[in-house]
C-alpha cells in the first residue's frame, strides 16, 4: 500500500505484455484491479484464431496470473479499429466476439472506435456498439492519435446515433483538447499518462485542478511500447503533492473507474476487499508463475515488498 492508505484501479493497462515485476510494483503502490481492454499486438494476426486464443488468454491465463500477485484483473473485449481494416479477418472476428462478451470480469466491450478513421473502422465499430447495446455493457473508446480532436467527437456522435447512454460509454486518450468536449456531452474522460509526452502526469494535474474530479479517470495504457505501469501511483501522488484533495484523487484514480466500469455488473469493491489470500502454489491449466526452486507466497493478501519502498514511486 502506498503512504496515502489509497487504494487504486489502472483501469487500461495490457498486462499480457508486461512482467510479474510490474504485477509487484504495482501492487505495492496500492492498485487493487485493473483492466485489459483487447488491442493490437505489434505483429498483425492473419487467422480468427489468434484473436481467439488473445481472448481466452485475457479471461483465463492473465487473470490467473494478476491473482498471484494480489491483484483482481477484468477486460473488455474487442475487435481493435486498426486490424478492423482487415475486412476478411474482422468479419470472423465479429462472430467471435458475442462468445467472450458475457464471460466472467468482462467488464466492457473495448478498446473499439477509430484509428485512421476508415470506412472499415466506422462499419465495425458501429457493428460492436450494437453488440454492446444488446449484452448492455460498458464500451470503452481508443480515440485516434492523429486528428484527435475530430476523431473523439464522432467517436461519440456515433455512439448516441446508435442509442449507448454517454454515462456507458469511457472515452480514452483524452487531452486538454478534448476533454470539454467530452465531460460536456456526459461521457467519462479518461486519461493516458505515457512517460516522456505530452500528456505526462504534470498536464494531468492542471486538468483535474480545471476540471475537477468528475467523470475523470487516469490509467497508464502501459503495454509493449515505451509505457509506465506505475503511471497512476505516480500521478496520484503528484495530485496530492500539487494541493489536489485525497477526495478528488480517489475519484480521478479509484472510484470514477469502478462507477463506469461496474456498471457491467462484473466488477465490485467486494472483488478485492474480499479476495481470498494470494497463493502462489496454485496453477492454471498446468502452469505456475514460480520457476525452479522459488519460495511461493501463500495466505498472504499484499505480497511482501522487498527491496521496493512501499511508497509510491516516482
Ligand atoms: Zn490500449
Amino acid at each position: 500500500m502506498n503512504t496515502y492508505n489509497l487504494m487504486l484501479i489502472d483501469p487500461h493497462v495490457h498486462m499480457t505484455s508486461r512482467t510479474t515485476d510490474d504485477y509487484e510494483r504495482m501492487r505495492q503502490a496500492g492498485i487493487m484491479a485493473i483492466i485489459e481492454p483487447a488491442f493490437w499486438l505489434g505483429q498483425p494476426r492473419t487467422e480468427a484464431g489468434a484473436f481467439k486464443d488473445y481472448f481466452s488468454s485475457l479471461v483465463g491465463w492473465e487473470r490467473f496470473r494478476a491473482s498471484q500477485f494480489g491483484i483482481k484483473h477484468y477486460c473488455t473485449i474487442g475487435l481493435n479499429s486498426k486490424e478492423a481494416n482487415n475486412e476478411a479477418l474482422a468479419e470472423q472476428v465479429m462472430e467471435l466476439l458475442p462468445l467472450f462478451v458475457c464471460k466472467e470480469g468482462v467488464v466492457g466491450v473495448g478498446e473499439i472506435g477509430y484509428d485512421d478513421q476508415t470506412v472499415a473502422e466506422d462499419k465495425y465499430y458501429r457493428l460492436q456498439l450494437e453488440l454492446a447495446k444488446e449484452v448492455n455493457l460498458p464500451v470503452q473508446i481508443h480515440t485516434p492519435h492523429r486528428d484527435k480532436k475530430a476523431g473523439t467527437i464522432r467517436s461519440m456522435e456515433v455512439s448516441l446515433e446508435h442509442g449507448i447512454a454517454p454515462d456507458m460509454v469511457i472515452v480514452d486518450h483524452n487531452n486538454e483538447e478534448t476533454v470539454k468536449d467530452v465531460l460536456d456531452r456526459g461521457f467519462w474522460a479518461a486519461f493516458t499518462i505515457y512517460p516522456n509526452t505530452k500528456m505526462g502526469n504534470e498536464r494531468m494535474v492542471e486538468i483535474v485542478k480545471q476540471y475537477g474530479s468528475e467523470r475523470i479517470m487516469v490509467n497508464s495504457a502501459a503495454d509493449w511500447g515505451i509505457s509506465d505501469a506505475l503511471s497512476v501511483p505516480k500521478t496520484a501522488s503528484l495530485m496530492l503533492e500539487r494541493g489536489i484533495s485525497l477526495e478528488d484523487v480517489r475519484k480521478v484514480c479509484y472510484q470514477n473507474a469502478l462507477g463506469a466500469f461496474g456498471k457491467s455488473g462484473q466488477m465490485h469493491e467486494s472483488d478485492w476487499l474480499a479476495a481470498s489470500p494470494i497463493d502462489q502454489r496454485e496453477k492454471f491449466s498446468g502452469s505456475s508463475v514460480l520457476r525452479g526452486g522459488q519460495t511461493p507466497v501463500v495466505g498472504e493478501k499484499i505480497i511482501p515488498s522487498g527491496e521496493l519502498d512501499s511508497n509510491i514511486v516516482r
